[in-house]
């Protein structure tokens, strides 16, 4: 308040208006350190509240005693109480067992720590002592001894020994008496950990070589607020993006799921065409990879899309061609198949043919066509199948050759045709009425053959004659007439040392007995 107003009479009293200027002088150069100072102190407490903020980031049990500052200083300086906390704050950061997360600090830290000391703690004793301490290496090791060691060498001067009480000087006083290297480490930190993206990296870098060249405590709000700022527009810039990499990772995942159910369909239809395969795999393969490559390469969004819609080009190209050709390839493998199959149908075909004519062949060539009986082949083959038999098991076997009596006679008589039904009804009455494990056949003309395994020469005889007898009577009524025949038969049975020829003989010689006798009859050879 101005209880004075400045005179301009020249003709007032020169000595009364000189101590009246000087005065008023004295008052505005006061408002205007009043003025500067209070904007000093605002600016200080804003800064002093910035760094309790970054300062809390060394040790969560700073924190509560951190806040409790910047409440304080919110509501305007309170000395005693800041005193108090202050106190509370260095006791804290005694027991602390690390400021550095790493349990060590780093020598560029220290060197600014020590910098900022000796600037700071004047007194030759402070000077000495601190410079012993910096060069005995220990504080690289042990942080918490470090700040003990200072601690002793500081507290014996008060804080604020070296500090004029003169007003002009108060500010640049108060902002030494902040840390600025330890937070500029601190802040470093902090941007080491953040993941820039590379459009801030040039800003990053700026931030941090002024940081690095070392920070006043005046250029620390700057920094400060061009690292708040920075950080703003790191993530309002990265919002998006997240979303629209999110989107677009969306889209590859469905894509790559639809491509893998293509391969796979692919895969299942065209088994067999091998050779195409492989070589698409193999450029699906190589595809991915250098995809894969190029997405660990690229740092931005835009090449990334790139890179990753040129390869899914290039791999849906791939596709389709691969699938044209594979449909060629099938076409020709079903045509090429179905070719095959009619070949093998009409081969099916043919050897079903030539297998019922080869059955067709094999009765006629073992068979009598007039009588259906088996022939003289049939015949050859079963007695040396029963001579083989006999030699191994020696169970007796009988061979009976039957000749019809006086076959010329009905010829000549009727007929040749009757004598063939006259064939015809005597070999049906042998096979109807011989066992079944016997065997007939006619060996041609009116002679037939029986041939008896497991049967001894008496048995055999006994059933040649039953035989005998049943054809003789059972007459054939043909064309009104009734025909009487009947057979003549001579049995052999198989001998130690006998041939096909032996026997066969045997029963020749018996048969000639027989029509020798008289015929309707059997001999025994
Ligand atoms: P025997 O009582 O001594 O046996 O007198 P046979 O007349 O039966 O004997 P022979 O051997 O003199 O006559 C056999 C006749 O059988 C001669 C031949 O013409 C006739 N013959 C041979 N094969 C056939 C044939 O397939 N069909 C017909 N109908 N006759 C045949
Ligand atoms: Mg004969
Ligand atoms: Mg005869």
């Amino acid at each position: 308040m101005k209880f004075f107003t400045r005179s301009a009479d020249k003709n007032s009293d020169v000595g009364t208006d000189k101590w009246k200027n000087k005065y008023l002088d004295l008052l505005d150069a006061h408002e205007r350190l009043e003025k500067a100072y209070k904007e000093e102190h605002e600016t200080l407490i804003k800064i002093i509240i910035r760094l309790s903020i970054v300062s809390s980031e060394v040790d969560a049990q700073l924190e509560p005693y951190l806040q409790r500052i910047r409440d304080h200083l919110k509501n305007g300086i309170d000395n005693r109480q800041l005193k108090e906390d202050l106190e509370s704050l260095t006791k804290i950061i005694y027991q602390l067992k690390d400021l550095s997360s790493k349990g060590s600090i780093k020598a560029a830290d220290t060197n600014l720590l020590f910098e900022f000391l000796l600037q700071r703690y004047t007194s030759s004793r402070q000077q000495k002592e601190l410079t012993q301490l910096k060069e005995s290496g220990q504080p690289l090791a042990e942080p918490r001894r470090l700040f003990a060691a200072i601690a002793r060498i500081i507290e014996s001067d008060p804080v604020d020994a070296g500090i004029s009480r003169q007003h002009g000087e108060n500010e640049s006083s108060v902002r030494h008496s902040i840390d600025t290297s330890f937070v500029s480490a601190q802040l470093l930190k902090l941007l080491e950990k953040i993941k820039v993206p590379e459009a801030f990296e040039q800003k990053v870098q700026n931030v941090k070589q002024q940081l690095n060249a070392g920070a006043t405590s005046h250029s620390l709000e700057s920094i400060l607020d061009s690292i708040i700022s920075l950080l703003i527009e790191i993530n309002t810039d990265n919002q998006p993006k997240k979303e629209e990499i999110d989107k677009f990772l969306a889209q590859i995942t469905e894509q790559l799921a639809a491509l893998s159910s293509a391969i796979t369909d692919s895969n299942k239809t065209f088994k067999n065409v091998g050779l195409n395969r492989s070589k698409f795999d193999q450029s699906v393969s190589e595809q991915m990879s250098d995809l894969q490559y190029r997405s660990l390469q690229a740092t931005q969004l835009e090449s990334l899309q790139k890179a990753i819609s040129s390869h899914i080009d290039k791999i849906t190209r791939e596709i389709q061609e691969n699938k044209k050709k594979e449909a060629i390839e099938l076409e020709k493998f079903q045509l090429h198949m179905e070719r095959l199959n009619q070949k093998i149908q009409a081969m099916e075909m043919e050897t079903g043919e030539l297998k019922s004519k080869l059955v067709v062949a094999n009765s006629r060539a073992f068979s009598d066509a007039l009588t259906g009986l088996p022939n003289r082949l049939a015949y050859d083959n079963r007695l040396k199948y029963e001579i083989a038999h006999w030699q191994r098991y020696h169970t007796p076997l009988c061979l009976l050759i039957w000749d019809i009596d006086f076959f010329k006679k009905i010829n000549d008589n009727f007929g040749h045709q009757l004598g063939d039904a006259v064939l015809k009804h005597v070999g049906r009455l042998f096979s109807e009425n011989i066992r079944k494990t016997d065997f007939v056949a006619r060996l041609g003309g009116e002679e037939f053959v029986v041939l008896m395994p497991n049967t001894r020469q008496l048995s055999a005889f006994q059933k040649a004659e039953n035989l005998r007898d049943i054809i003789e009577k059972h007459q054939l009524n043909l064309n009104g007439t009734v025909h009487c025949i009947t057979v003549s038969c001579g049995i052999a049975q198989l001998m130690k040392g006998d041939t096909y020829e032996l026997i066969f003989e045997r029963a020749d010689r018996a048969l000639y007995q027989a029509k020798k006798r008289g015929r309707n009859r059997c001999c025994m050879g």
